[in-house]
């Protein structure tokens, strides 16, 4: 057994796997955010008039000196512990999360994340009602449980439990009428809140505070305003640090994605070279968590196939083209759009089974959670 563990360990450092990467580093601090500007700092603002006989808007800019809050509050923000479950669209989002909270003061280590789902931490922590149809969303209350009972301690307290509502998130496709998430998934932080104050309020008992704003990666100026408004009397910050630390992580976001971008480029161009295979996992973001996937990436990896994920796909337009090209040339310009009345995620597992079937050195594995899920790909065919 141990000998096959250790050809097992041999054979994984041979074949890169990308979802395992991933799912490791979006969870670790890897972005060093820009220093806050301090208060001698001119920021330009615009201000806003009713006109003439209170008729339309007039916009004027200016320019004021950046606000920042008072020393007490920014030495406050360095004891204060966060805690995150590692569930649903977190798995998109999480280096945002981090950089937001670490650019406003909140020291690397003091952000905590869930551990990954297992057999355990379900067995532990999924006896608190949920009525959601699939595991993904079920799931979450275990990783509340572990964020309460496990990462929060006597002698190291969580302060706040962080699980947005994202309503909206990114999408690379274009045309489409909106990119919503599911609505599980948006709602799923409301259902845990009403699973853990129902009878008892264990946020309350340890003297937690949860947060489940909702919040919208679609509309960057509307996503600041949700932040400032969410956190500005928790952590006692100012506005336009908000706002700086709202542009750290989305900083954070776009060299993430673009690491793995090249990651992924770098494997497709060698095995077009070698004329080998490649295997791309499609599913939702959670399902890189090995706890949702089984390890079955693993099982792949270990005869010799590189494993890559749907954000390592490059999605430059230029490079993407020599796919769909006949698409374009026979006038179906929408081939890097969407089908227009799915949620996203439906959309880019279209997106990329489509990619799939164009590229022969890419071979596909779905993960589902959901049978409803399965049927939304098979239609697609
Ligand atoms: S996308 Fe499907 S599996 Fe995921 S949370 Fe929504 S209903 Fe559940």
């Amino acid at each position: 057994m141990i000998q096959l563990t250790q050809e097992r360990n041999q054979l994984k450092k041979q074949y890169p796997n990308l979802i395992d990467y991933e799912s490791r580093r979006m969870f670790r601090h890897f972005y060093d955010q820009a220093p806050m500007p301090s208060p001698e700092q001119p920021i330009e603002d615009v201000k806003a008039k009713t006109g003439l006989l209170g008729l339309g808007i007039r916009k004027s800019k200016f320019t004021r000196q950046f606000q920042r809050s008072s020393t007490e509050a920014m030495e406050r923000r360095k004891q204060l512990r966060i805690g995150i479950p590692k569930v649903l669209n977190i798995w998109s989002t999480a280096p945002f999360w981090r950089t937001y909270f670490e650019t406003l003061g909140i020291e690397q280590k003091n952000i905590v994340f869930s551990d990954n789902t297992s057999e355990e931490m379900w067995q532990e922590g999924g006896k608190y009602g949920s009525i959601d149809p699939c595991y993904p969303s079920k799931v979450a209350q275990a990783h509340i449980h572990n964020l309460l009972f496990k990462h929060h301690t006597e002698h190291k307290a969580l302060h706040a439990i962080v699980f947005p509502c994202i309503t909206h998130i990114p999408t690379h496709l274009q045309n489409v009428v909106d990119s919503t998430s599911c609505p599980i998934v948006a709602g799923a932080p409301n259902v845990i809140k009403a699973a853990f104050t129902k009878e008892t309020d264990f946020f309350k008992e340890r003297g937690i505070t949860y947060f489940d704003p909702a919040v919208t990666f679609t509309e960057p100026n509307m996503l600041k305003s949700q932040l400032y408004e969410a956190f500005s009397n928790f952590l006692q910050i100012t506005e336009d640090e908000s706002n700086f630390a709202v542009d750290q992580a989305w900083k954070a976001m776009e060299m993430f994605d673009q690491e793995m971008q090249e990651k992924g480029r770098m494997i497709l161009e060698q095995v077009e070279e070698e004329n080998r295979i490649a295997i791309l996992m499609i599913g939702r973001p959670y399902h890189s968590d090995p706890g949702l996937n089984h390890s079955i990436l693993d099982e792949f990896q270990v005869l010799g196939y590189p494993i890559l994920s749907m954000r390592s796909i490059p999605k430059d337009e230029v490079w993407l083209r020599r796919f769909f090209k006949a698409d374009l040339e026979g006038g179906r310009k929408d081939r890097f759009s969407g089908f227009k009345t799915c949620f996203v995620r439906c959309l880019i597992h279209k997106f990329f089974l489509k990619y799939s079937v164009k590229r022969f050195n890419t071979s596909i594995i779905i993960t589902v959670s959901f049978a409803a899920h399965a049927a939304c790909h098979f239609i697609f065919f």
